[in-house]
């Protein structure tokens, strides 16, 4: 059985891009599950998580199962942080929050500067650590040694390698996981077999990969759709002034309509796909 996931950020309210995530995880799975990413405090809001549920009944989506809230599962998350250290793969890192804020939500798009390493390999000093440690980063080198270089399977069998991965943050010392260790913890408990994201994600792929080898977690496939653009190529974004699923609905558009245009590979005038 394939159990595929929903896991969208309530940072705002969801947009055409969103839905079609949504569609093609739903009928790519016999089961289907939503579990909501709110880890990152500073940003979700409360009215957006019900923005979720609002919109994809709307879309005439229906998801299985309980809905799985990332904000309510934090000791869980730390056992796994714990399990990294323990293996010495987790190193303390100082650098300021400003530099790290990025970690809590997922990386779309480029990848953004690879950390300098400035905090590997310093003394794991008790009293400095207690006073300033920000954030917990993996040693990416060491964790390849230990494991393997990453591979990963798309839903159609392509498989892929990449060595080339940074060494992210796990967890910041406000917040007890980032996005790619909540996100293979989720994936695992869930039992979530084929993760369903847009190409924006890709290169996400063998950062989780190498972090379920060393958690000890099962394999999923993924399936990294074409993302919606506008015409010109750029893409949804909040700040983009994206039309909102809300927006839509409101100017009287028909939801399950829409959902199966979607379904069918086709985007309303003025959007198109792109590979990311
Ligand atoms: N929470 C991420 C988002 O809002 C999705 C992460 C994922 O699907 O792995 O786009």
């Amino acid at each position: 059985m394939i159990t595929s996931r929903f896991a969208p950020s309530p940072s705002g309210r969801l947009h055409l891009g969103h839905a079609y995530s949504a569609i093609v995880g739903r009928s790519a799975g016999q089961q289907f599950l939503l579990r909501i990413e709110d880890l990152d405090a500073g940003r979700c809001r409360a009215e957006f998580i019900d923005g979720i549920f609002e919109d994809l009944q709307w879309l005439g989506i229906a998801w299985d199962g309980a809905v799985l809230v990332q904000s309510a599962r934090t000791e869980i998350y730390s056992g796994a942080l714990e399990k990294l250290r323990d293996q010495g793969l987790a190193y303390p890192c100082f650098c300021t929050r400003a530099d790290i804020a990025a970690a809590m939500s997922a990386p779309h798009g480029e990848v953004g500067a690879a950390y300098p390493g400035t905090c590997r390999g310093l003394a794991d000093d008790p009293a400095r650590r207690a006073a300033a440690v920000h954030s917990w980063r993996l040693d990416s080198a060491k964790a390849i040694a230990l494991a393997a270089v990453p591979t990963w399977t798309e839903a159609d069998g392509a498989q892929f390698t990449s060595a080339r991965i940074d060494d992210v943050i796990l967890a910041r010392k406000d917040a007890p996981a980032a996005y790619h260790l909540a996100c293979v913890v989720d994936d695992a408990a869930s039992g979530v077999t084929l993760v369903v994201r847009g190409a924006d994600l890709r290169p996400s792929a063998p950062v989780q990969r190498l972090l379920q080898m060393l958690l000890g977690l099962p394999e999923p496939r993924y399936l990294h759709h074409p993302i919606v653009a506008h015409d010109d190529g750029r893409r949804l974004a909040k700040r983009d002034l994206a039309p909102t699923l809300a927006a839509l609905r409101d100017a009287g558009v028909d939801g399950p309509a829409l959902a199966a245009r979607l379904g069918r590979g086709e985007l309303p005038l003025g959007f198109r796909f792109i590979l990311a």
